[in-house]
């Protein structure tokens, strides 16, 4: 009897313990979140592309959008109410929205600051022009597994109402090979659909030019005819391999090297798409998963167009002893400059504001830790003006700077081919923090 008393009082006490110290825990990360989101609205910071808007007049603070973020402590909650307290983390994938039980959270593109160009998709995935898709990052919402999603998506919006077989006409042409192209082609082909995946490049899309060992963070995802890929972290090298297997197991046949130049719509009403090479493919749909990373977007000044200048950083061990010189302040920069530095090379990262206010806390804090190895040299408040042979001039704080530089790696983002879209009549939007409504949100 003395056992079970004793017993029982013990239990109680490790309850009592334990429920001290979660509220003590609880409350250090509520206090922590009100200095993150103090810290990110004092440097106005603000991720890249889609993130959340909290309504505050209708946040009951369930915390449930801060349960279901993938990312760490992104959103949080600040004095009851849910608040974007690491703004650059935010990568958009959309589930704090999805799994508000109030609906307080939408999703917003772009900023006052910084405009984002989209264009503008039905729930379909359709375009302005009907019988023209989007899927994947071009239409705004980026990272793999969303593309992969929407790819699939997109193509069960188009069996809805599923274009009739016709001789000499195709009935589905899907341009781009990266996620959302090969997602949206293994739907196409299990649908027994006609249709033919071009693209300019090879098969994987961007992941094809991470960098080296790079590791791919991204959710499992269940593909037609193929199962499920069952990868949450992993190097780019093991990603690109899962793709060959996915053609090897499905006998999914891409026409690679193939560039899109242009789609029009001919008298007849199908579509001419219209190949670098001037070959022209009629078909009844398209889906464009061509991405936003294929034209990298340009600084415009004197010798960019140097063999010695280039938009992606592939192996930073071919540039150990060089001096090399990154433009840019985002994750892409950042990363670029710290793999040169640690690799060897003489790496000089210019950025044209005062604060690295757009990348991951993590990043910054490998850039604070490479500045003070002496491996990374900032140049803040910085632009290039002309690039040499073995120099750089630059504009550092007003003041003119020439560099010696073997290297420049530029990393000022993607352009979206909006010439490409405005050829082919599709409307585009700019936002400037107005509500994103995806089509698979
Ligand atoms: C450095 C870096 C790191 C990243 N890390 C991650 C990560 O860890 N996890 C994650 O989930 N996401 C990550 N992302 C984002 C992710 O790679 C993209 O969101 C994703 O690849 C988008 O897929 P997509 O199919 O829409 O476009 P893309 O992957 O860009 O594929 C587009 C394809 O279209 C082809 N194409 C383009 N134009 C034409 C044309 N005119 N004719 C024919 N073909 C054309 C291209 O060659 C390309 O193969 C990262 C991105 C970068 C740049």
């Amino acid at each position: 009897m003395v056992e079970v008393v004793v017993a029982g009082a013990i239990a109680i006490l490790a309850i009592l313990v334990w429920t001290v110290k979660s509220m003590f825990a609880a409350r250090r990360r509520m206090a922590q979140m009100r200095v993150d989101f103090a810290r990110a609205t004092a440097l106005g910071a603000e991720p890249a592309s889609l993130r959340p808007h909290v309504n505050l007049d209708v946040c009951i603070g369930t915390d449930s959008c801060v349960q279901s973020c993938p990312e760490k402590d992104v959103i949080g909650l600040v004095d009851g109410q849910a608040r974007l307290v690491n703004p650059t983390s935010c990568i958009g994938h959309g589930e704090c929205m999805r799994a508000c039980p109030v609906d307080a959270i939408s999703l917003v593109m772009g900023s006052e600051k910084r405009g984002i160009d989209i264009p503008l998709l039905q729930s379909d995935f359709q375009t302005s022009v009907p019988g023209i898709h989007i899927a994947g990052e071009l239409g705004g919402m980026g990272l793999i597994y969303n593309a992969m999603t929407q790819g699939m998506q997109c193509v069960q919006a188009i069996l809805e109402n599923p274009p009739a077989p016709q001789a000499g006409v195709r009935q589905l042409v899907i341009v781009g090979a990266g996620p959302a192209g090969l997602a949206a082609s293994l739907s196409a082909m299990e649908a027994k659909l006609d249709f033919v995946t071009l693209d300019q490049d090879s098969v994987g899309g961007t992941v094809l030019h991470y960098p080296r060992n790079k590791i791919v963070m991204t959710k499992p995802v269940h593909l037609p005819l193929y199962g499920k890929i069952q990868v949450t972290s992993v190097r780019k090298e093991a990603l690109l391999q899962v793709w060959h297997d996915i053609i090897e197991k499905t006998g999914l046949e891409v026409r690679t090297g193939v560039k899109v130049d242009a789609v029009t719509r001919k008298e007849d009403g199908f579509f001419s798409v219209r190949t670098a090479e001037g070959e022209e493919i009629a078909t009844q749909r398209v889906i464009l998963a061509i991405g936003r990373r294929g034209t990298p977007r340009k600084l415009g000044i004197p010798g960019e167009e140097k063999e010695k200048v280039a938009y992606r950083l592939l192996d930073a061990d071919d540039y150990r002893g060089s001096r090399c010189l990154v433009v840019g302040g985002g994750d892409a920069g950042v990363e670029a400059a710290i793999a040169l530095g640690e690799a060897g090379a003489t790496a000089h990262l210019a950025h044209r504001r005062r604060v690295f206010d757009r990348i991951k806390a993590k990043n910054q804090a490998r850039l604070d830790e490479a500045v003070n190895a002496n491996k990374v040299q900032l140049l803040l408040e910085a632009s290039p003006k002309e690039i040499h042979d073995e120099e750089v001039l630059l504009e550092v704080g007003g003041e003119p700077v020439a560099l010696a530089n073997d290297y420049v790696f530029i990393f000022a983002g993607g352009v979206l081919p909006t010439a490409f879209l405005e050829s082919a009549g599709i409307e585009v939007k700019r936002f400037h923090g107005e509500i994103y409504a995806p089509a698979n949100a």
